[in-house]
């Protein structure tokens, strides 16, 4: 039987090309296997964002990128979450089945605790959201960056949960991380992120990508400079990599050029089919919504399943 794969991304701001080879390239290379189920994950973008032309913006954005890359609607289901509400109303019998203390240990809260950050209770329930948008599906597999690990973790646990208190309804997941794209770094060598202003934006201009890539920091005294690298071996492959470097120790000039190089010609294709996919927005939109339409009907099969499951159904 054909496996199923979800995966998803927030919208909010650009992805980078951390977000690419960490997750969202899984997820084109898999859609000819999987039935998969590509999700704009907009609910979890309102935990940060609360400006409604901003999320509105983002997740067209995000739409059009995945399109861009080459994800194909005739392939796999592209669909917003808040198309579907079966995933709020399944995280709300999760939250009931899930303790603080529990959710206390997530990565999340506790580093945002930790910067003395406001947790809304979005925030601190999010990995119980997400349980519920993977659960829902019979997913057999995820595709994300080693970040996100923990929340596959809570998603198993919530689905041994409900099965050993109620009956057996749900799948246990797995993740699928990439080991050599498990953490993309930086230009600073840190964790890409678009929260440390440290990113190559997966749809730069030439000038942006010059700019990033000078900007990358280099330690003197060694003979590769290891960020300028780390980025590098993401689209080079390794043999003609290690000759360059070879051949130019030290010569951080000549090396940060050749990357330049190398990743406009990598991401110029890239905005050429977004430039195209942008200038049919309703044909964006028409795929967004038919993808809701379909998620919907795999996602309230299930719930049904649930409700009978918890003694609501009359
Ligand atoms: P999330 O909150 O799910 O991490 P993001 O939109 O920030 O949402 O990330 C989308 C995907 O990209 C996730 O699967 C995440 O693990 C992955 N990702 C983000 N940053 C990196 C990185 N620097 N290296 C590898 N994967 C990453």
């Amino acid at each position: 039987m054909q496996k199923t794969l979800l995966s998803g991304v927030k919208p909010t701001g650009r992805p980078h090309i951390g977000n690419y080879f960490g997750a969202m390239k899984q997820f084109v290379d898999l859609q000819h296997d999987y039935k998969t189920y590509v999700m704009i994950a907009d609910y979890h973008a309102l935990i940060s964002t609360h400006n409604k032309e901003q999320l509105h913006q983002d997740l067209l954005d995000l739409m059009i990128d995945y399109l861009a890359i080459g994800l194909d609607p005739e392939k796999c289901v592209i669909f917003k979450q808040s198309d579907v509400s079966e995933h709020t109303e399944l995280a709300w019998i999760f939250n009931c089945l899930t303790t603080m203390p529990y959710l206390m240990r997530a990565h999340a809260y506790k580093d945002a605790e930790a910067k003395g950050k406001e947790v809304n209770v979005g925030l601190f329930g999010y990995p119980v959201l997400m349980g519920a948008d993977i659960l829902l599906y019979d997913v057999d597999t995820v595709p994300i960056g080693i970040d996100n690990k923990q929340h596959l973790e809570i998603a198993r646990e919530l689905a041994r949960k409900f099965n050993t208190t109620f009956t057996e309804v749900f799948k246990e997941p797995t993740e699928a991380i990439v080991p050599e794209v498990a953490t993309v770094p930086g230009i600073d060598g840190q964790k890409m992120s678009k929260s440390y202003n440290n990113t190559i934006p997966l749809f730069a201009s030439d000038e942006e990508i010059k700019k990033q890539v000078m900007a990358i920091v280099t330690d003197s005294g060694s003979d590769i400079p290891k960020n300028v690298y780390a980025i590098h071996a993401l689209i080079k492959p390794k043999e003609e990599l290690d000759a360059l470097y070879e051949a130019n120790k030290g010569k951080y000039k000549v090396l940060k050029d050749a990357l330049i190089d190398d990743l406009i010609a990598f991401i110029a294709p890239l905005r050429e089919k977004r430039k195209a996919w942008e200038n049919r927005i309703d044909d964006v939109k028409e795929i967004l919504r038919k993808g809701g339409e379909e998620a919907k009907k795999t996602a309230s099969e299930k719930m049904k399943k649930v409700r009978e499951a918890i003694g609501v159904t009359l």
